[in-house]
């Protein structure tokens, strides 16, 4: 958490009030929240004051707010990792001690990023494509074709599970989308890629852009009250889950209840009857 839908959410959502803006001041108050220029909060800051917000995008996991100088020549970007309680908002919305990076901006906008568990992560580059170079590719872009999810998993042994939260396979999935992508898709978390028949890997690529695109379509999944949209707001995709924190509920399609077991030491929900190992 959050994963692809929430980020996109963010996103969206931030979009509106910081294209073109000017960063005007930086504050950090978590040196090691700053990945690059690596835990200089000086530099950071120096870099970004007097750069342009001329865009604000999304590349699995990341938000990209694209920079400019003087809203014309491109310049590099500001990437931000939410990570497991990262928020980004439009108001102070955290506990004052979470609140990590403050970017305040022309027209009386600020940016608030709070992170309760410091694991979220901000860069400044002029090579962002160096940050993200080794993610797959993007499960929702039209790139990401039937054929190409068929070569690149018949190119690969190992359980489904891990192998879908492996986000050089496929980038931006998380816990609870790879849960609800194959109950959809009724395939067992530790089948083997190699035994997918040609019939379960489309049904495996449908579940993946069906349960991504719902998602997106409800502003995300607030679980254990982690996500947050930009103007305070949760998500509510909670309402539409099939299996991920369902357990002991009876399953939507056959009524046997939800299991919770483990695969690759994560928490993974199944329906036992209609995701059978075979
Ligand atoms: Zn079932």
């Amino acid at each position: 958490l959050p994963e692809l839908p929430e980020v996109e959410t963010v996103v969206r959502e931030l979009a509106p009030h910081l294209q073109g803006r000017r960063i005007l001041d930086v504050e950090v108050d978590w040196a090691r929240t700053i990945q690059q220029p690596q835990e200089d909060i000086d530099l950071f800051c120096a870099t970004l004051c007097g750069l342009d917000i001329s865009g604000v995008t999304r590349r699995a996991k990341y938000v990209i707010l694209e920079l400019a100088q003087d809203n014309a020549t491109p310049w590099g970007a500001c990437l931000i990792h939410l990570r497991m309680s990262g928020r980004l908002v439009m108001q102070p919305t955290g506990r004052p001690e979470h609140l990590r990076v403050t970017w305040h901006l022309s027209g009386r906008k600020t940016l608030y990023f709070y992170n309760m568990r410091k694991f979220g992560r901000v860069w400044v580059t002029r090579h962002p494509g160096q940050v993200l170079s080794e993610l797959g590719p993007e499960p929702l872009s039209a790139a990401f074709t039937l054929p190409v999810f068929e070569k690149r998993i018949s190119q690969r042994r190992g359980m489904l599970k891990p192998l879908l939260l492996n986000q050089q396979f496929i980038a931006g999935l998380g816990n609870i989308y790879v849960d609800e992508s194959l109950f959809q898709a009724r395939l067992h978390p530790k089948r083997k890629a190699d035994t997918l028949d040609k019939e379960d890997v489309r049904r495996l690529y449908e579940a993946i852009q069906a349960t991504l695109r719902q998602a997106i379509a409800k502003h995300g999944t607030t679980f254990d009250g982690l996500f947050v949209r930009p103007d305070g707001e949760t998500g509510r995709q909670q309402e539409g889950l099939a299996v991920y924190g369902q357990a002991d509920l009876p399953c939507a399609r056959c009524g046997t209840p939800i299991e919770r077991i483990t695969v690759g030491q994560r928490g993974t929900h199944i329906c036992p009857v209609c995701q059978p190992l075979v």
